[in-house]
């Protein structure tokens, strides 16, 4: 019988490799930064850490610990409703080794982390800032959560000095609560995404991603694009949402490279100013690759 859920041969994983990847991997060692590129096992991590074309070496650092206050269904993040409190030297520590890293982009992220009165606004804020005092050629883009829709969060780390201000809407609208946890919504990310784009100065771009494969269909994908892009997102990213165990979202399909193409042009044509979009695609894909270029357009 044939099993229609099987990896089709375009899921198949990238070895990693290259002289920059190879230092880089080294001296993480030494460093004590946790990165999502090798907690996730990313299937990119020999593209982004070697820099691809443009020699831009991206890499996705985790702050505010390993365990979130909510429980996604796409998401092996370990949860608790109290996890441990912040390392209040972190922002400091963090930003002195991505700067000795060798980055040219970073993206910070973190769980989300409700049990925080800032929601852990601040440690972003304090973070990047310390980045770009540092190193002000270094790119820094922050994946944030929603901070459940709090203004003076998303205020806060708007204005810290950041070059793209991202936060994933994960799934189409009508998806949100099987996907998502239920303290999240679309409604919300959007406002998050919108007042981003506010606070923050002229120039700074905002960012959302989606994954498919869990269920959507093409006429939800257009429809949650088109509010996006009403929200003066300027950046979208699309990939495979591929199940990290059995206790996870089943995933509903594989969605091919073709139709991976057609969502890249048609966001091209709504005015998207950047859309990545394939199978290997994650949120934080090649991201100083994209950034470079597009700027220099
Ligand atoms: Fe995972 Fe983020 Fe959901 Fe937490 S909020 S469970 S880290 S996807
Ligand atoms: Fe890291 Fe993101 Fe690149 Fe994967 S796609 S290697 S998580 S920066």
């Amino acid at each position: 019988k044939k099993n229609f859920k099987a990896k089709p041969a375009w899921m198949k994983r990238i070895v990693p490799g290259g002289d920059k990847y190879t230092n880089i991997k080294a001296k993480l060692r030494q460093l004590n930064l946790n990165t999502v590129c090798e907690e996730a096992k990313c299937p990119n991590i020999g593209e982004c850490w070697s820099g691809g074309e443009t020699g831009t070496a991206t890499a996705t650092i985790m702050i505010l610990g390993d365990t979130c206050t909510r429980g996604c269904r796409f998401c092996a993040v370990k949860t608790s409703k109290a996890p441990p409190p912040p390392d209040p030297e972190e922002p400091k520590k963090v930003s002195e080794a991505i700067v000795s890293w060798g980055l040219d982009y970073v993206v910070l992220t973190s769980v989300d982390r409700d049990d925080l009165p800032d929601q852990g606004s601040n440690h972003f804020a304090e973070t990047v800032s310390l980045l770009k005092a540092r190193k002000p050629s270094m790119l820094v883009e922050a994946l944030v959560p929603d901070f459940r829709g709090d203004s003076e969060c998303v205020e806060r780390v708007s204005t810290s000095g950041l070059d793209v201000f991202a936060h994933n809407i994960e799934t189409v609208e009508e998806l949100q609560s099987v996907v998502r946890d239920r303290r999240a919504n679309f409604k919300q990310s959007l406002d998050v995404l919108k007042m981003a784009k506010d606070f923050a100065p002229p120039g700074t771009l905002t960012k959302t991603s989606i994954m498919l494969g869990c269920g959507e269909t093409p006429t939800q994908i257009l429809k949650s694009m088109e509010k996006v892009r009403a929200a003066g997102v300027d950046v979208m990213t699309f990939g495979q949402y591929m199940r990290p165990t059995k206790k996870h979202m089943p995933v509903s399909e594989y969605v091919t490279p073709e139709v991976f193409d057609k969502y890249r042009e048609l966001g091209e044509e709504m005015g998207f100013r950047y859309v990545a979009s394939g199978p290997m695609v994650r949120s934080s894909y090649k991201a100083g690759e994209y950034f470079i270029k597009n700027m220099i357009e």
